[in-house]
């Protein structure tokens, strides 16, 4: 196996967004503005009500999808079509936004804790206007995969040796693992060639092992490891263990034309979401 190795470490920029919910923003910031076919990645998380309380409030999405998960915490959502509900920790919620959804998300403490990711994942052209579609996936219903040495992998989307992931029928055939490592473990895992891939270090120490005998990036917190190609990657975790998510998908290879919530492929195609969002049409 061809391992990928680190080509690129991204720190997080400190950001807020909503109404004023602090982040750290790794894809979608002035450094990064996308890697193909990811648009963002927010890591939302404190112990301080005030820097989230004010939520997301109503805001529209056009073109792309929002995939949340939840480490720890609550997030009240209800959008445009009447749905709604709440996402637990260890849930994650795959939305198609499609031609347009409206919604809100707002963050709730459950013992003091509140923490998760945002990630946005492009749609192609073809797709861009589809109707809007929720994967909402209970902890249970992600399944969990025992590797070597006590390592644990939750599949959200993917493959792992032969288990497939929670959430599926997406476009760029994503691969979304958490995968927790044990101290002074190892684990390797097969990513298609020609996949854009990242791996985000989120609890101890974790590195990047670019081959059998080759040294080791380690990965600092708040910081997107961008991979190189090939055909897997290795990751290996320091004394006091670790936790990180591997992100990957298929290149769009398509014009990226972005205003806030809309993400679309030409100026004349923002501009008629514009219009449409103003004249109620979502
Ligand atoms: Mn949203």
């Amino acid at each position: 196996m061809k391992l990928r190795s680190v080509n690129n470490l991204v720190p997080a920029i400190a950001t807020s967004d909503g109404a004023g919910v602090k982040l750290n923003r790794t894809i979608g910031g002035p450094v990064l503005d996308n890697l193909d076919p990811f648009l963002l990645l927010d890591e939302f998380g404190s112990e301080e009500g005030a820097d989230y309380i004010g939520g997301f409030p109503d805001h529209p999405h056009r073109g792309f999808e929002t995939v949340t998960y939840m480490l720890n915490g609550l997030m009240r959502h209800e959008d445009s079509t009447g749905a709604g509900g709440t996402l637990g920790p260890g849930s994650v919620q795959w939305m198609t936004a499609g031609r347009g959804i409206v919604h809100s998300e707002m963050p709730q403490q459950e013992e003091g804790l509140m923490r998760g990711f945002q990630l946005w994942v492009n749609l192609p052209a073809v797709d861009k206007m589809c109707a809007p579609r929720y994967q909402n996936i209970e902890p249970a219903e992600i399944p969990e995969v025992e590797g070597a040495d006590g390592v644990r992998i939750r599949v959200i989307a993917g493959e792992v040796d032969g288990t497939l992931g929670a959430v599926g029928g997406i476009a760029v055939e994503p691969t979304y693992l958490d995968i927790l490592l044990p101290p002074d473990t190892s684990h390797s895992q097969p990513v298609a060639s020609g996949h854009a891939a990242f791996c985000y270090v989120f609890e101890g120490e974790v590195s990047i092992i670019a081959a059998e005998d080759g040294a080791a990036t380690q990965v600092p917190h708040h910081t997107l490891a961008i991979l190189s190609d090939g055909e897997g990657v290795r990751m290996r975790a320091g004394a006091e263990g670790g936790q990180a998510l591997l992100i990957a998908g298929k290149p769009l290879g398509e014009p990226v034309v972005r205003y806030g919530p809309f993400v679309m492929n030409s100026r004349e195609e923002i501009q008629q979401a514009i219009d449409d969002y103003r004249a109620g049409r979502f």
